[in-house]
């Protein structure tokens, strides 16, 4: 046993790799054909069946439901569910609800944790995540238009934000928005606020079209704006302008579910590479396996995405054992690292792939549209890299 496997885990993951191939592959077309109102109606169902197996929302304390899951052990399961961009929604442990049950429960009040959270936590709605301004440069998000003004007992919330995630069919948004514009540090002028969709003054504007996809509910990216929405003050997170420390808290864990994800990506594009390299044949008897180009991409593959699996679970060890702060230099190494080898991998499952790689019959195309934005999203390559060497060269100085 490897040391990241505790006997927990070890009798849990043979049933989520079951469910995985039994239910939820065989419904992931759905997705890949745009047919989103048929996926719906499977998706309820194989999430009654997770529920039923004891292995709903597994990130979550087994008091609110969950599994009672370290990080570390999470990860493993988020490897599996990554497998299939479809997985973590059937368990309830998707980005950015995800991130978000992770805020409501730390800071919510006990009446927002009533109102939100529990509906959350059941997967009776969906949430999202507002931070993201397209005038401004999100890679330094305190930069910000959108405000929550005080008005008697309400917030009165201004604003044009995008890329929030899942914003179609969503009930709630958390929005950042500045409350203390006169605050000394930037770091302090803006807060979490809860904005349920349906309030007047809402508007999603569109499901931004990714490389020629427009998603649906769930799976979209909205532009929006809010219009003088009218919030009670009661809706804060936290408090004012705690807004960006509470944002850093939810970036460190999420960062090892993204690249877990992407690690259980990668796997399942090295098997697909694998098969394909096996089965195709350029001339009777003669499977491309046999070329040296596809042994080297099979050989560096494996060797990069066991470097990186080590990499990310060592980082959720570190954020276990001493909290997600002690781990900043990890985390920003993984990002990157990860993000990096996952392009590589998909690139060279869909080559191996020939034409079939590209068309939509595989899901292999729809993860290099969808996951390109692995190396922008939390932190582009480019801000991670900096940030890393910045905090070794400090030690030449
Ligand atoms: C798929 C996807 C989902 C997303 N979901 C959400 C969401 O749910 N909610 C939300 O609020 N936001 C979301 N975002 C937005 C995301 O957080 C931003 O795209 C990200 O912070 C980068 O901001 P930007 O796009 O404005 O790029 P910019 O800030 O304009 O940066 C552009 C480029 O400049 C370079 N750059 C930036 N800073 C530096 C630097 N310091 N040094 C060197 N080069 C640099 C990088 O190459 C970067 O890609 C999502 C984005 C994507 C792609």
């Amino acid at each position: 046993m490897d040391p990241f496997t505790t006997e927990k885990i070890k009798d849990l993951l043979p049933g989520i790799r079951t469910l995985l191939t039994d239910n939820i592959l065989p419904i992931e077309h759905l997705l890949l054909q745009g047919n989103y109102q048929k996926l719906d109606e499977e998706l309820v169902k194989v999430r009654k069946i997770v529920k039923s197996m004891g292995l709903w929302a597994p990130h979550l304390e087994q008091k609110y439901g969950g599994l009672g899951l370290t990080l570390t052990e999470f990860a493993q399961v988020s490897e599996i569910l990554g497998q299939s961009p479809i997985g973590h929604f059937c368990f309830n442990c998707q980005a950015p609800d995800i991130g978000n049950m992770e805020i409501l429960l730390g800071h919510a009040s006990a009446k927002i944790k009533e109102k939100f959270l529990s509906p959350l936590m059941q997967g009776d709605i969906r949430s999202c995540f507002a931070m993201t301004e397209p005038d401004l440069a999100g890679s330094n998000p305190v930069m910000m238009n959108t405000t929550a003004i005080k008005d008697g007992n309400d917030y009165i919330v201004n604003g044009h934000k995008w890329f929030t995630s899942s914003a179609d069919g969503a009930s709630f948004s958390i929005v950042m928005a500045k409350t203390n514009p006169d605050a000394e540090s930037k770091y302090k002028k803006a807060s979490m606020i809860i904005v349920p969709l349906a309030t007047p003054g809402f508007k999603l504007i569109r499901n931004i079209s990714i490389m020629g996809d427009v998603g649906e509910g769930y799976f979209s990216h909205g532009e929006v704006k809010f219009e003088n929405c009218r919030v009670p003050q009661d809706n804060l997170i936290g408090t004012e302008g705690e807004g960006f420390t509470l944002a850093q808290e939810r970036l460190g864990p999420g960062r090892i579910h993204h690249c877990m994800r992407w690690i259980g990506i990668c796997e399942r594009a090295f098997d697909m590479m694998c098969k394909r390299a096996v089965t195709r044949e350029l001339s009777p008897g003669s499977p491309l396996a046999e070329k040296q180009t596809i042994q080297n991409w099979i050989a560096e593959s494996r060797a990069e995405i066991n470097a990186a699996r080590l990499m990310v679970l060592h980082t959720a060890v570190k954020i276990d054992s001493e909290g997600a702060k002690a781990a900043r230099t990890e985390i920003s190494t993984i990002k990157f690292f990860v993000a990096d080898i996952l392009m590589k991998v998909l690139d060279r499952a869909i080559q191996t792939h020939g034409a079939l790689g590209i068309t939509d019959d595989t899901v292999l195309s729809f993860w290099y549209r969808h996951e390109r934005g692995a190396r922008i999203y939390d932190g582009p390559d480019e801000v991670h890299k900096s940030a890393l060497a910045k905090r070794i060269l400090k030690d030449y100085l």
